[in-house]
């Protein structure tokens, strides 16, 4: 689950990129309002954090482009501005949901996943591959009737080689998709969400190709 955070105070930037990050998301954080256009173009994000005063363009003129473009992405803006008519004028322009600054990290949270919980059942629930079930809501998996809940990162993981079978993802490929830019990846942690996977799964959940990486396994 990669979130884009956009806020240019440095503080509440980096506490918040850390404190989604202890909780599993991947975030990718930028400070200026011009380069969210680019950031959403180039990698695939399930959620946006929008403040609203930015520099160079502002959270609600982005929100505006972006529903302009058909994009439905979530967008929780998080802003300071309290008036009844700016709030009101967030949720207008194509918000999903709208915090006040000062805010609780708790709160913050809980509202993300209503968010994705929402945009996870309007879409076909379920991804199936042979006797494999994965279930993005709840990081629940049923592989050959046995059940248990992977992490987030696991549960990313697995749904990248489950959605393109037969395709085989080097590690540089999978810590991409899994991981934030200038996110701290220790050089064993797709191996080591692999060991976890195969562990909960069987060993023949992935197959790895040495020296070229990793597929999905044979789930008949
Ligand atoms: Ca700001």
């Amino acid at each position: 689950m990669k979130i884009l955070l956009v806020e240019d105070d440095i503080m509440i930037g980096e506490g918040l990129q850390k404190a989604l990050r202890r909780s599993g998301y991947s975030v990718d954080w930028v400070q200026d309002g011009f380069d969210v256009e680019q950031s959403l173009e180039s990698h695939a994000y399930c959620l946006v954090i929008l403040d609203l005063g930015l520099p160079n363009k502002n959270g609600l003129a982005i929100l505006q482009d972006l529903r302009k473009k058909k994009n439905d992405i979530p967008v929780l803006v998080l802003t300071a501005r309290d008036a009844v008519s700016d709030r009101v004028k967030g949720l207008d322009t194509g918000a999903d949901d709208y915090m006040l600054k000062p805010f609780a990290l708790e709160e913050l949270e809980a509202r993300i996943r209503l968010l994705l919980r929402r945009k996870e059942n309007k879409r076909i629930p379920l991804i199936a591959f042979g006797s494999l079930t994965l279930n993005p809501a709840t990081h629940e998996v049923v592989y050959k009737d046995k059940k248990c809940v992977l992490s987030g990162r696991e549960f990313s993981l697995m749904r990248v080689l489950v959605e393109n079978p037969g395709v085989i993802y080097s590690r540089a490929q999978l810590e991409e998709k899994l991981y934030g830019w200038n996110e701290e990846v220790e050089s064993n942690s797709v191996e080591v969400h692999i060991y976890q996977l195969r562990k909960k799964l069987g060993k023949g959940i992935i197959k790895n190709t040495r020296g070229v990486g990793y597929a999905i396994g044979e789930c008949s």
